[in-house]
């Protein structure tokens, strides 16, 4: 087992036990603050992916891997793993309209509805029975089918977002939210079954967020990754309000209310609706984005052939819609701060007098923004195999707000690591919060879940909302105003005044996972029962 001490007397000196034997090797605050400024800068236009902004920040990253002598980890020698995308934006002619018993209705594009086709094809014109199938889950681990076996081929599935309500940890996670319950796996387990659209009614409570969220996030480009040969995508993939829902499901003579009851039992059956027509034409082109990735090789013969991953999303919203006169997305907290962190994590690691044993790969992600796509890219192209990399440790969105006593590691409880956490927190005398909002299931709403989902053990960082020095309720207040006020909004920008104490805090108690992950004789996996434990198994590792 690794020791650590930690001395604060005269800054941050870490001594890494048996690797950093008394070298003056420490997070450095001055490093990660410049490169936040550059990053969230106006010069970089706010990062958006396929524009002259997202190419400056991925050569600043992988010029700073270069100047602190971290090698390439990328294609043919190079920093950069190319993610081929398809920019994808609806028309504003897009249109869908329904007829039932009662009569035809046309909703309106981003009033009624948003969405978008997942085809990569211009023309998206369909028509075709529209069926109401619940949750729209199959998962015969717990027992639940809201298919009962009825062949939705070439239909339109209409449906509510999240999974059955339960209490009971065995049964969809209990209060916690599992994949079944978020709308990404909804479209995909509907193009899996063949049909032609999927439509979410959107209801405040069980999207965990009001339309505003959903209609804010409809116009504009969407990048997508590119489909494979043979691989299809749904001609709509999108969400209707609540009031345009009720239009939808009239002829079964329920409210909303009632069929979502219905929804919530497992005697639940799909049920015929009308006949739903589509006509979203849609711009596409072609662009080329691309991950940026380090490499420090391990040191043990054996074991270098494995890794551990750091991974943030450099990509933020671009160029968009002027609030307060303001167009830049700047995307300072999010998440020109996790790639700080990465970045400096990975300067320290070149630095190492002595490597430890695995190697580490830094890898900085395009397109979070856009559904995880550069994760999910890397995930399926990773440099070394999901089942050579022992944990992926995701950095994403740090408040500038000085040191907390405590963290947030949600996820890593799932896994082998979990002991290893809860020492590495310890030893900096910080406590491990649990996910105040379970139900919200932000686990699946980061980079960690794409690495997830291959079955890599990952998590995500926070830094918890105890602030050092500061009232019991700052932390929860700063959180509030910053979402309220600043998240995805031109206003998220650097100021002088930032204390990065806590940022700085947070990127060593991810180096010493790092560290100590990389050195741990056996490879982590995840707990008994754990959703992701397949695909563990499945990637080779026992
Ligand atoms: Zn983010």
């Amino acid at each position: 087992m690794c020791v650590h001490t930690f001395r604060t007397a005269a800054g941050a000196l870490l001594v890494f036990s048996g690797l950093l034997a008394a070298q003056n090797l420490n997070i450095s605050n001055e490093k990660i603050r410049a490169h936040v400024k550059y990053l969230s800068s106006d010069e970089l236009e706010g990062r958006g992916v396929g524009t002259r902004g997202g190419k400056l920040a991925t050569d600043y990253i992988a010029a700073q891997l270069q100047a602190e002598g971290v090698k390439p980890g990328g294609e043919n020698g190079t920093y950069f793993q190319r993610v081929p995308l398809a920019g994808v934006t609806t028309s504003k002619t897009a249109s869908l309209s329904f007829r039932g018993k009662g009569g035809a209705v046309r909703l309106r594009y981003i009033t009624d509805f948003v969405g978008t086709s997942l085809a990569q094809t211009p023309v998206n014109n369909f028509s075709a029975p529209a069926v109401f199938v619940g949750h729209g889950i199959e998962a015969p681990e717990f027992g639940w089918d809201d298919y009962k076996g009825v062949d939705v081929k070439g239909k339109v599935l209409v449906f509510f977002t999240n999974e059955p309500p339960s209490i009971d940890p065995k049964f969809f996670g209990g209060p916690t939210l599992t994949y079944y319950g978020r709308w990404t796996y909804k479209f995909e387990e509907a193009a899996r079954k063949g049909a032609v659209a999927a439509i979410i009614i959107h209801t405040t409570p069980t999207a965990g967020y009001g339309w505003e969220v959903v209609r804010n996030s409809g116009g504009g480009e969407h990048p997508q990754e590119k489909l494979e040969a043979g691989q299809r995508g749904l001609k709509f993939a999108g969400w209707v309000t609540e009031a345009a829902g009720q239009k939808l499901i009239a002829s079964t003579g329920k409210t909303i209310a009632q069929l979502l009851a219905m929804a919530n039992e497992p005697s639940f059956h799909p049920i015929a609706l009308g006949r739903i027509t589509g006509h979203i034409p849609v711009h596409i082109r072609s662009i080329e984005s691309r991950n940026v990735v380090g490499r420090v090789e391990g040191s043990d013969p054996e074991l270098a052939k494995q890794a551990v991953l750091f991974t943030a999303h450099w990509d933020h919203l671009g160029i968009g819609v002027p609030i307060n006169g303001d167009k830049i997305y700047n995307g300072a907290v999010d998440n020109a701060t996790g790639c700080a962190m990465v970045l400096d994590i990975a300067r320290l690691w070149a630095a190492l007098p002595q490597k430890p044993k695995r190697t580490a790969l830094f890898v900085f992600v395009t397109a979070e923004e856009a559904g995880l796509i550069g994760s999910d890219y890397y995930g399926k192209h990773p440099v070394i195999p999901a089942g050579e990399t022992a944990v992926d440790i995701n950095f994403d969105a740090f408040f500038p707000l000085g040191k907390t006593s405590d963290v947030s590691v949600t996820g890593a409880e799932r896994t082998t690591l979990w002991p290893l956490v809860q020492r590495d927190a310890a030893s900096m005398h910080l406590d491990i919060k649990p996910d105040p909002e379970p139900g919200q299931g932000l686990y699946y709403r980061s980079d960690h879940f794409s690495l997830a989902r291959v079955g890599i053990p990952a998590f995500s960082l926070e830094e918890g909302h105890t602030y050092l020095g500061k009232s019991a309720d700052f932390g929860a207040t700063a959180f509030e105003q910053y979402n309220d006020q600043h998240y995805h909004r031109p206003s998220d920008e650097y100021k002088n005044d930032w204390d990065f104490g806590g940022i700085v805090q947070m990127a060593e108690f991810g180096l010493r996972i790092g560290l100590d992950t990389a050195n741990t004789p056996k490879l982590p996996t995840w707990q008994a029962g754990d959703e992701f434990l397949k695909a563990r198994q499945a990637s080779g590792v026992r």
